[in-house]
């Protein structure tokens, strides 16, 4: 048995909350845990995302968390430039990954095009960062690992999957690594979600480790309370509908989508609120919602049961998932009281721009807000109220009504957060905080030092810690 100490290097989502990327070394293999995509200002995302700080050919194996693309949507690079071995995942993560990595492969190739139209004469051409038959092979890769066992990994180490109740498919990783006298043990907590949300289970007891490496996306911040959402939700609804509003939610198509979704079929199922047409504005969306009812064992009790009582929870019946791009623009020319629900969270790109340009000047309408909004992205202008935002080139008075509900995250935030890790002070040896801005992993630090953990560090970029 080989006696070198296990180390980790962290090569993403060190200092912020994109691109999640460590290196676990040991007993002579080396394990990537998570490979994601870089989001950021396009040259610098593309050198990210292009040069490995490693031989991607010399990595043994992947161990994926979840299916959100700032965990998985690197692999195929990974891929491309050498890695052969398996990735190891839950097999929701598997199915999702799929989805996901496919439509990331079409933008990628969108994005190529359009830039390459632009191109200056003489400039070489533009090469997508990855493309859809990229995507094939990598697929090609993965291997399910059922929830809660113990897996063996050749000899070399174990690993279990917990749930981490931040999307379907989502887990905490616990490694095991053979050692003498006693093994070594990791938990990597990929993205932690929050107790009571609908369609999934709580997130698990983080299990006990030698070393944790924990997200801290909301380490200093509060959400709204989840028992709060539906009542929220319904009021903005019936306000927007009796003034004969159009209600457009901007929102990410995996995850919040479906959770919307729910709670507005919850609404109307209980006879809260009357039957109205409900539009998802999302290939993406509607392909990840399929996927979704595949797997009713990484639901929690009342939607398992739920669903076999009305088997159509995320389905056609109450919404009408929009596919083409006619249909698109028929959605947003309709003069009618609706909920619009489409992608892209931030408002920067996709569908949910043209539905804006074309219904915000109407005061009868209303923009609902339910996720993070980074600086200077339309969706933070909105937030902002400013009288008048850009579309497409266009000046457009901000007319709607603008309400945002935070509470739908599917972060733990800053109490949750000390909730889940507090139990493990006197039982981790040390704790690196990973996947979070410095305002929110800064204060998050400090109070773990004050529940008496003793070793708790923010890692930058390349640092290494010897276990
Ligand atoms: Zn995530």
């Amino acid at each position: 048995m080989a006696t070198a100490s296990p180390t980790v290097t962290f090569w993403g989502a060190a200092h912020t909350v994109t691109g999640s990327m460590h290196l676990v070394e040991a007993n002579g293999k080396k394990l990537l845990l998570d490979c994601g995509l870089y989001q950021g200002k396009r040259a610098e995302a593309r050198a990210r995302n292009t040069q490995f700080p490693f031989d991607p050919a010399a990595i043994d194996a992947v161990i994926l968390s979840h299916a959100h693309i700032d965990h998985c949507g690197n692999l195929p690079n990974l891929v491309r430039q050498g890695f052969s071995g398996p990735i190891y995942c839950t097999p929701a993560t598997r199915d999702l990954s799929a989805v996901m990595l496919a439509d990331s492969a079409k933008i990628q190739e969108e994005d190529a095009e359009y830039l390459n139209k632009k191109r200056p004469r003489g400039e070489s051409l533009v090469q997508p960062l990855y493309s859809r038959k990229d995507v094939v092979g990598t697929m090609k890769l993965f291997q399910a690992l059922s929830y809660w066992r113990l897996h063996s990994i050749n000899h070399d180490f174990q690993v279990k999957f917990v749930e981490a109740g931040h999307l379907l498919g989502s887990a905490m990783v616990q490694l095991v690594i053979p050692a003498s006298p006693k093994p070594r043990t990791i938990t990597f907590t990929g993205d932690l979600g929050r107790k009571g949300m609908p369609i999934l289970r709580d997130p698990s007891e983080v299990p006990e480790a030698e070393l944790l490496i924990s997200e801290s996306t909301y380490g200093g911040r509060a959400h709204d309370g989840v028992e709060m959402l539906a009542n929220d939700l319904l009021q903005v609804v019936e306000r927007t509908i009796n003034r004969g509003g159009k209600l457009l939610i901007p929102a990410f198509s995996l995850g919040r989508t479906q959770t919307i979704v729910y709670f507005l079929h919850q609404l109307i199922h209980d006879g809260r609120l009357k039957p109205l047409t409900i539009y998802v504005d999302s290939p993406l969306a509607a392909a990840a919602s399929t996927v979704f009812k595949l797997h009713p064992e990484c639901f929690d009790e009342e939607t398992a049961l739920l669903l076999q009582d009305d088997p159509d929870i995320f389905g056609e019946n109450l919404v009408r998932y929009v596919r083409t791009v006619e249909e698109s623009k028929n959605v947003n020319r309709l003069d009618k009281p609706c909920i619009v629900i489409a992608g892209s969270g931030m408002c920067e790109a996709g569908r949910i721009q043209h539905h804006l340009k074309n219904n915000i000047e109407n005061p009868n309408n209303t923009v609902l807000i339910i996720g993070f909004q980074a600086p200077e992205t339309l969706g933070r202008r909105i937030v902002e109220k400013r009288p008048e935002v850009r579309i497409h080139d266009r000046m457009v008075k901000l007319n709607a009504e603008v309400k945002v509900l935070n509470g739908f995250s599917s972060h733990a935030d800053m109490n949750e957060l000390d909730a889940f890790l507090k139990p493990l002070a006197g039982h981790v040896k040390s704790i690196r905080l990973v996947h979070g801005e410095p305002d929110q992993a800064t204060p998050l630090m400090a109070r773990m030092k004050g529940y008496g953990f003793n070793d708790v560090a923010y890692p930058e970029r390349g640092e290494k810690i010897v276990l």
